[in-house]
């Protein structure tokens, strides 16, 4: 048998490296063994076009029986209708998703970019912005985070969106699904969460359901707090039927909608032993430990919100609701957010330069810092850990000139990290 050596060898080094630092990416996790073992399976050699009953190619036996359980699974986690676990990411489920429902030209309201929004929620440099008209609604107050409705609702009865999109990747608080319902409604705009970063806490059932506020479809990663395979998902609501032609557009067929532009409207042969893998992370999420994982990230990232808050660190929304904390470091300490990444780097601590609501810097050079707790309450971390962080966070950055005292800093987050081994390590 040959062995790649220069692969193996750069495996190592990333496991090494995650090892030995603190990750602290609000988008980043530690799978299970049997999350990787699944995603390393044989499952990968199988093509499975179509779906389960219809596929393209022989030999499915095993590959029906493996989606079912992710369906099944997911549509339980989730309390949902529908569930297709075919795309391959979080951004490739959008677009699915806009696609299954919209015409080109058509308008879909979403959260400002700056005040919390993906990427793949129609920023120019997208593709997506091209083809849809994007609308936004954003923050009223960054000192609470609550959402302007009164500006969404006069923008979405003026715009007319087929679509309200809600969801983000740098906003702390919870939403408030009903009222976003109660104005999509009203509008008659299809209801879209897109809960790439907290799905995870909703099926740990520490943050709220989006379904259960009449929401019709929600996208995913499965990769982020739900602990998954890097991969994505798109949920919905309705009636999956089997028609020869394309269904016409109500919301009771999105589930129809949905499969057929996922395939074969947009991806080919869907990636099995990812599939196989989602099936297992959804089977740890149904377990009563997740909910208990889930509920530490969001103890864990409050305590890091206080920790830092005692320690001068001005928080965008003064705390947080989930996993995650922005920084303002420009208010703090008088640099850019990514003078602080590239410090807390280097001791150890990996986090994300991010912009932060109205920010006078440009996106390239942003004012904030974005961390979360998933990856490290998955390592094992309880709040007694997070005053430590706190503690490591303001010395790295007081201290990044002295090159020695970064070194001596450096060495205890390592002593640190390895007492606190991987998952995948058992
Ligand atoms: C991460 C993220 C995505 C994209 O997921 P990828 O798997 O990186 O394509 C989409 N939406 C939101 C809100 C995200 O945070």
């Amino acid at each position: 048998m040959h062995t790649d050596d220069a692969v193996i060898k750069l495996i190592k080094a990333e496991e090494k490296r995650q090892r030995e630092g603190l990750e602290l990416i609000p988008s980043e996790n530690y799978v299970s063994r049997a999350v990787l073992d699944a995603m390393g399976s044989v499952f990968t050699n199988k093509y499975s076009e179509g779906y389960i009953g219809k596929r393209y190619y022989g030999g499915q036996e095993n590959t029906d029986k493996i989606e079912q359980l992710a369906i099944d699974r997911a549509k339980a986690l989730f309390n949902c209708d529908h569930a297709n676990v075919q795309p391959l990411g979080g951004a490739t489920a959008n677009e699915i998703m806009y696609n299954s429902w919209l015409e080109p030209g058509d308008t879909v309201m979403a959260m400002r970019l700056d005040h919390g929004g993906h990427l793949t929620h129609g920023h120019p440099v997208t593709y997506l912005a091209k083809q849809y008209n994007f609308v936004r609604y954003g923050i009223k107050n960054i000192e609470t985070g609550e959402i302007d409705f009164e500006a969404l609702r006069a923008t979405a009865l003026k715009e007319k969106p087929k679509m309200l999109l809600v969801g983000f990747s740098a906003y702390p608080r919870e939403l408030d699904y009903a009222k976003f319902a109660e104005i999509g409604n009203e509008v008659g705009a299809v209801l879209v969460a897109d809960m790439a970063h907290i799905s995870g806490l909703i099926a740990g059932k520490a943050l709220k359901n989006p379904f259960d506020y009449g929401f019709h479809i929600m996208t995913s990663t499965t990769h982020k707090t739900l602990r998954g395979p890097r991969s994505g998902m798109i949920l919905s609501m309705g009636t999956v039927s089997n028609p020869l032609k394309a269904p016409d557009k109500t919301v009771e067929n999105l589930p129809t909608l949905i499969d057929r532009m996922t395939f074969p409207g947009m991806q080919g042969g869907p990636h099995m032993h990812t599939i196989a893998a989602k099936a297992v992370c959804f089977y740890e999420a149904m377990q009563p430990e997740y909910q208990n994982y889930a509920q530490q990230v969001i103890k864990n990232a409050k305590k890091l919100a206080d920790s830092l808050m005692e320690r001068g660190f001005k928080l965008i929304t003064n705390g947080t609701d989930n996993h995650l904390l922005l920084c303002d470091i420009k208010t703090s300490f008088g640099i850019h957010g990514g003078v602080a990444e590239e410090a807390l780097d280097a001791i150890g601590l990996t986090m994300n330069k991010n912009s932060i609501p109205n920010d006078t810097e440009p996106p390239f050079r942003p004012s904030g810092l974005r961390l979360g707790t998933p990856a490290m309450t998955t390592r094992g971390l309880t709040e007694d850990h997070m005053e430590q962080i706190a503690e490591w966070m303001l010395q790295g950055i007081v201290h990044r000139s002295d090159a020695k005292k970064m070194a001596s800093l450096r060495a205890e987050t390592k002593e640190f990290a390895l007492k606190f081994p991987m998952p995948s390590d058992v």
